[in-house]
């Protein structure tokens, strides 16, 4: 992403009626092509949307992208557009201001708008502030003396970038409601006479785009380098200008990346990914039994990437998910090369008849190019990977050839271009190598090594929690007493999960006892970005992890048609989703490969993916009602698939004896031996 032109905007609510310039106006700078000019006063509002608005014709007309910044919100805390437009869109906010704002020189309408909407929550509202000994009956002077807050203080990004301030607070040292209110107006009305995309609210396919700034980012930065006796609000937005005008591509792109969210960006601020709603795994009420398709279709449209990003060298990348496209910074081969060893000559020598042609003294090698031209006619020894010097197009090979000490010859029949890489054949320079959301094989690692990329950005790796629950459970390696078992799932998860390449979060095992599962589910949302639990999951009077995740983390049952798999629960505990698998290790694993393992990808920002399936001849005969799927322990031998002798859900041996499962269709199904079934190996769930 890249812009010609960058404007940056120093906000003011207040207006300079005095002879000099004030830090108490605005002040704006422009950079194209990372120079900028010096900074430039305004007066009041009234000039400066005169001065940009013709600003943004001239650019428009010399088709230069531009990026403009303001530095004050864009959007107010969740919940207050719904409540002013009954709509979450922030532009609707825009235009509810543009329409009422009074703005001139000498006076403005912004205490009386605040005082009214105030007044809509009862005696005080959201918005405090008073100018001197101004009577305004629902503004309090002190934050303290509101009575009514109905919204959060501050949005998403204010929690990454502390220390601005709140878009409700009018007056004071530091203060930005007023400017707010004052800005939203003069931002509509720009965005309506020309073609600008708001960030991070829209699309940017518009030539123009607005967005956030806030200075104090760069604070240390600017403090560093105002001059001594500059207005540090002038010298600051040369700052800003000149820094995203010179920033890279890539890392204004990074920025710039992220889903439209209502609450508003700031530029500068790296995005951070979205909690998943509350209610993310609701259903309708009274469903039927989820098909595999449509549970698997819900997981997908709910669920969304969690995890930050970092940028890693290459080397450390194996396995890791990639946050954006990523392009070739080199073509692949760079230059036009020899495929193999021999002798290369122009092919305008290849004739009817044998061709002999005299030999250049030197030789073309891989790393150790022959700088000087061919002549037409002759011929140059040359080898696999070394650059077709000027004047060689094709080369012939070696072990076709009749050598003197001067010259070589060869028979017909070879064509022109033979045995040569044209440059960029594999790869041209800025072509799309990988996709975003590509989980890195070493045959990527290879592939961006060669294209010239040394470090990528990836999503940082997804921590899932793991709990087992039931009073029956010991630790593995502990003799069990009467009555009790070793826990297989937790060992197995961790397995499974240190396969997917997850960091795990071990939260031990559990027993059935309400409080000590909520200090566990507290941990693991702490800790990790999911949380897998198994057993205790269903209706029985012991399930202790469905009754505390209904009464406390929203859970649903998802009755899904599948076997082996009884309902799986899934809940939000502090905005952390829990997947409580049933406690049947088959049908724990089973849950774990079809239903978690694409929902953790999604979560760790991967793409959404199906396991491969293979259709085998079956070496069994099976019949089976309509109205599930079932999954069926097998592994193949002798080019046939076996499955194990049992379904029972108990049976861990047949999971350990399979080396794959057999996938019967949600219709009716009757299987004879020799059949096509759809067998996927354990390897195609990432194991
Ligand atoms: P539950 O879902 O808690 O009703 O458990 C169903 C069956 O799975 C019971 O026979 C449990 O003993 C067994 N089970 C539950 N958790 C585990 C575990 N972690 N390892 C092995 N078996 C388990
Ligand atoms: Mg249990």
């Amino acid at each position: 992403m890249t812009f010609d032109t960058v404007v940056m905007v120093d906000w003011s609510g207040g207006n300079d009626t005095g002879a000099a310039p004030t830090k108490d106006a605005i002040w704006a700078a422009v950079a194209r092509d990372g120079q900028t000019a010096e900074p430039m006063y305004f007066r009041n509002r009234m000039v400066f949307e005169e001065w940009i608005d013709n600003l943004l014709k001239v650019e428009a007309q010399d088709s230069r992208r531009t990026l403009v910044g303001f530095d004050f919100a864009f959007a107010y805390p969740i919940g207050f557009a719904e409540h002013l437009t009954g709509s979450d869109d922030p532009l609707a906010v825009w235009d509810w201001f543009e329409e009422r704002v009074k703005d001139t020189p000498d006076a403005n309408n912004r205490c009386d708008i605040a005082n009214d909407l105030n007044a809509q929550f009862g005696e005080t509202g959201p918005f405090w502030g008073l100018p001197n000994d101004a009577d305004y009956p629902h503004l309090t002077a002190k934050k303290s003396d509101r009575t009514q807050q109905p919204f959060p203080e501050f949005r998403r990004v204010e929690q990454q970038a502390r220390g601005t301030f709140s878009a409700w607070q009018l007056f004071y040292n530091g203060a930005v409601g007023s400017q707010i209110i004052m800005g939203l107006p003069v931002l509509s009305r720009l965005r309506k006479s020309h073609a600008v995309s708001v960030w991070p609210f829209q699309k940017l396919d518009n030539p123009i785009v607005f967005a956030e700034i806030w200075p104090s980012l760069f604070a240390d930065d600017i403090a560093a380098t105002t001059p001594e006796n500059g207005i540090k609000d002038a010298h600051q937005m040369s700052y800003l200008a000149r820094k995203f005008s010179q920033m890279p591509a890539a890392e204004l792109a990074t920025l710039m990346d992220m889903p439209p969210d209502s609450e508003g960006w700031i530029l500068g601020v790296p995005p951070v990914a979205k909690p998943l709603a509350n209610d993310c795994f609701a259903l309708p009420a009274g469903t039927h039994w989820t098909p595999v398709d449509e549970t698997l279709d819900l997981l997908n449209s709910r669920l969304a990437s969690v995890t930050e990003v970092e940028t890693i060298t290459i080397a450390d990348a194996v396995g890791r998910i990639l946050t954006r496209d990523v392009t070739a910074r080199r073509s692949n081969p760079p230059a036009a090369n020899a495929a193999v060893d021999g002798y290369g000559f122009d092919r305008g020598a290849l004739g009817p008849d044998t061709v002999t042609l005299a030999l250049v003294d030197g030789r073309s090698a891989a790393g150790v190019p022959y700088d000087d031209a061919v002549p037409a006619g002759s011929a140059i020894r040359i080898l696999t990977g070394a650059k077709l010097p000027d004047g060689v197009d094709t080369v012939v090979l070696q072990e076709d050839v009749t050598l003197t000490a001067d010259s070589v010859s060869f028979s017909t029949g070879l064509k022109p271009g033979a045995n040569a890489r044209r440059a960029g054949e594999d790869v041209a320079e800025g072509d799309v190598i990988l996709p975003k959301g590509r989980k890195l094989t070493a045959a990527d690692i290879a592939l961006l090594s060669i294209t010239g990329v040394s470090e990528v950005q990836v999503h940082r790796r997804l921590r899932v929690a793991i709990l087992s629950t039931g009073d029956e459970l010991v630790e593995a390696g502990t003799t069990p007493k009467d009555g009790q078992i070793n826990d297989a799932n937790r060992p197995m998860l961790r397995a499974v999960l240190n396969a997917w390449g997850y960091d795990v979060v071990d939260l031990g095992r559990q027993p059935d006892d309400a409080d000590a599962l909520e200090r566990a589910f507290d941990q693991g949302a702490e800790q990790a970005d999911a949380i897998l639990t198994s057993g205790g999951a269903s209706a029985g009077d012991e399930d202790h992890v469905s009754a505390l995740l209904t009464q406390k983390a929203a859970m649903t049952t998802w009755r899904i048609a599948v076997k082996p798999g009884r309902p799986l629960a899934l809940a939000m505990w502090n905005e952390t989703p829990v997947v409580g698998l049933p406690g049947n290790p088959v049908a724990a694993l089973v849950c774990t490969l079809i239903f978690a393992k694409p929902s953790l990808a999604k979560l760790a920002g991967g793409a959404w993916a199906m396991p491969q399936g293979f259709d085998v001849p079956a070496a069994f005969s099976k019949s089976k009602k309509a109205g599930r799927r079932e999954y069926l322990r097998a592994r193949i031998r002798n080019g046939q698939v076996e499955v194990f002798g049992s379904e029972g859900s108990g049976r861990v041996f047949g999971l350990s004896w399979a080396e794959g499962l057999v996938e019967l269709g949600d219709h009716a199904h009757s299987v004879a031996a020799g059949d096509l079934v759809r067998y996927i190996p354990y390897e195609s769930f990432g194991l």
